[in-house]
């Protein structure tokens, strides 16, 4: 019923805010606002018709430019996506897309992680956004994904993380969900990453390209597209 009534609130909203400041890439629509979103209130973050965030615009682009997602026969594993997304590639014929999830009731199936149902090298490609700040063992997660991942396969492995710290922040005594967001400000995170994210999911075997593809966006389309300046996409081989 939640799903139903967001879906008619997107809809609502498609109209009610249809203009010429924005444009979001994922529902293909003009916007004359976005919405602001997160603890600090990130301003031109959310698309008020179909709830994407800065991270899944930027992906969208990187996935179209940068990538062979849209023209070769992949098989493709989506974690905890976006319903969008969801619909958007279940609809492609070129790949064969499965997505997992514990919760959403509209994902291929439910599925741990950390303990995946799939055999060894079964993906040709991985999409893992902002997921593993709300996973305990995230190293076991990242092994699991890396045995599933074909060799030459690639993942996109996104997660939130503070720049200005070189060790990821997590303690044993945090568990608490009012605990987790006093200290890592969100009631359902485990941990904030630090700079050492990019050598966790190195430990594991992939390789990491840390693409800052954002920088090919001028100011006024940042603006435009609603996208974060900041972000730089981890582009994970299998090699
Ligand atoms: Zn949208």
């Amino acid at each position: 019923m939640k799903n139903q009534i967001r879906s008619l609130l997107y809809n609502i909203n498609k109209y009610l805010f249809s203009g010429n400041k924005f444009y979001c890439n994922i529902c293909d629509r003009h916007y004359r606002k976005f919405f602001s979103a997160g603890e600090n209130r990130r301003a031109n973050a959310r698309c008020p018709g179909c709830g994407s965030f800065e991270r899944h615009r930027l992906m969208m682009y990187f996935l179209e430019e940068k990538t062979n997602i849209f023209s070769d026969n992949l098989s493709v594993l989506d974690i905890a996506p976006l319903k969008t997304f969801h619909k958007l590639f279940s609809k492609m014929k070129n790949i064969r897309y499965t997505s997992i999830d514990l919760e959403f009731p509209y994902v291929t199936l439910k599925a741990d992680l950390t303990e995946l149902p799939f055999q060894d090298e079964t993906f040709d490609c991985i999409l893992c956004y902002h997921v593993l700040e709300h996973i305990e063992d995230d190293i076991k997660a990242l092994s699991e994904m890396y045995r599933i991942l074909k060799k030459d396969g690639w993942a996109i492995i996104q997660s939130p993380f503070d720049k200005t710290s070189e060790q990821s922040l997590e303690q044993n005594d945090v568990i608490t969900p009012v605990d987790r967001k006093k200290i890592y400000g969100q009631d359902d995170h485990v941990r904030i990453y630090g700079r050492d994210f990019i050598k966790r999911i190195e430990s594991t075997g992939f390789v990491v390209n840390e693409d800052d593809f954002i920088n090919k966006f001028n100011d006024s389309e940042i603006i435009r597209f609603g996208l974060d300046r900041e972000e730089i996409i981890n582009f994970c081989t299998k090699q």
